[in-house]
């Protein structure tokens, strides 16, 4: 290779270096338009609700997260079982947006159930919630918060997502987090599935080994409850049947912005 050769070679990788790291920082908080993120009953001003679009809603919904009653005329959608598949936004774009907010997750249940409410953008982004995230751990731990991921019968859709919180994109390791081999190390547990009747013990007996705070974690409707698969032979319909539940973050599955913000959630709980 000649002198000029090796100029050109090291001058290439310093530029593919910094453009790199730009596009890495910028697409932390990059979120695809279409992107199907929090859902809300946010209905136009013109719009009426009656018994054909209720029940079309009703029947076209593959996990009866939305229920239309009448009288009187009223529709709730719980998005604890909401898989987003969009059929909904699709039948009635008049009444139910999806947008893409991240900030779907809730501290308690009955806070998954949507009437009628407005869809308001989310103003913070991933890198925002991070930091915040990184002082709170500082000053409750002062040292990491430990997590342990527990499959308790997922389809691994959800460990995907997770497993990206340690990629170089989301790096959840720089905001002072990381993931433990053993439920006796852990702070925080981060569940999913349905759960399975298998996993039933296993689960119970995690959290038992867990020392305190022991913050859960329900990821994905399927540990919100029971999700696609719901409650059969099988499953147990959410993992808060068996396991107290800090925060249940919805999604199917939710990405990692969606499981960042519900980490913060849980963690407002201390
Ligand atoms: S987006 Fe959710 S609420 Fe709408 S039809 Fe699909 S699963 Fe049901
Ligand atoms: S919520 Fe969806 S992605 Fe997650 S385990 Fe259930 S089916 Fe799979």
């Amino acid at each position: 290779m000649t002198e000029d050769n090796q100029k050109i070679k090291k001058s290439d990788i310093l530029s593919w270096d910094k453009v790199t790291l730009d596009k890495i920082l910028q697409s932390n908080d990059m979120i695809p338009g279409n992107f199907r993120g929090k859902i809300s009953l946010d209905p136009d001003k013109d719009f009426v609700l009656n018994s054909h679009i209720g029940q079309n809603l009703e029947n076209i919904c593959p996990t009866n997260a939305i229920s239309y009653k009448n009288p009187p005329e009223s529709i709730s959608l719980d998005v604890g079982k909401c898989i987003f598949c969009g059929n909904c936004q699709q039948e009635a774009p008049q009444l139910i947006k999806i947008s893409n907010n991240f900030d779907v997750a809730k501290k308690r249940k009955n806070h998954l159930l949507e009437v009628f409410s407005e869809s308001v953008p989310f103003g913070k982004t991933y890198e925002e919630i991070g930091n915040e995230l990184k002082n709170k751990i500082n000053k409750t731990f002062g040292r990491s918060l430990a997590i342990r991921e527990i499959d308790a019968g997922s389809c691994n859709g959800c460990e995907i997502e997770i497993s990206a919180l340690t990629n170089p994109i989301y790096d959840i390791e720089r905001f002072g987090m990381h993931f433990v081999a053993s439920p006796r190390h852990a702070d925080l547990l981060l569940v999913t599935g349905p759960a399975s009747k298998n996993m039933e013990k296993a689960l119970k007996i995690a959290y038992e080994s867990t020392p305190e705070p022991k913050l859960v974690i329900a990821v994905g409707a399927c540990a919100c409850s029971g999700g696609i698969f719901g409650k059969n032979y099988a499953t147990t319909g959410g993992i808060d049947s068996i396991v107290p539940v800090d925060v249940f973050i919805p999604g199917c599955p939710p990405r990692p912005q969606a499981l960042i913000y519900g980490i913060m959630l849980a963690l407002d709980k201390i």
